[in-house]
């Protein structure tokens, strides 16, 4: 999996890679698939493709308003899947912050203990789920 982060200005974010979506389209999940992927997802589950197989993510693009699109892939059909990873939370920013002052290296409140938070610019994110949990100035 490929995610990577450029950054352009301090509100913007950009997806580096012209390739993204490489002249794809990008199928919907129905929202009770997203829910179910968004877990899967945090948990680091094996995720079911709706058409059979497997999906597996290939691009992690974050979003201007600090939540991502996650890009899977089926491994049966080669059909593209676009998930929508909500923003952070105002609970799970205080978390971060907490770590923060006290010293620990923080990490995504939602990818778990094993997923450190990286610095891109003044924003703080995890490069798994794409979610920016801080601005660090
Ligand atoms: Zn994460």
């Amino acid at each position: 999996m490929r995610s990577t982060w450029l950054f352009r200005s301090p509100r913007k974010w950009m997806f580096l890679g012209g390739d993204f979506m490489e002249g794809r389209e990008l199928k919907e999940l129905s929202s009770s698939e997203q829910e179910e992927a968004r877990k899967a997802y945090h948990r680091k589950e094996q995720m079911p493709s709706p058409a059979g197989g497997v999906l597996e993510p290939v691009r992690v693009q974050p979003r201007e308003e600090g939540g991502a699109l996650v890009v899977f892939e089926c491994t049966t059909s080669h059909v593209r899947y676009g998930l929508e990873i909500p923003k952070a939370t105002s609970s799970e920013r205080k978390k971060v912050r907490a770590m923060i002052t006290s010293s620990q290296d923080p990490h995504c409140p939602r990818c778990g203990s094993s997923e450190r938070l990286r610095r891109v610019g003044e924003f703080l994110g995890c490069s798994r789920c794409g979610v920016v949990y801080a601005t660090v100035r």
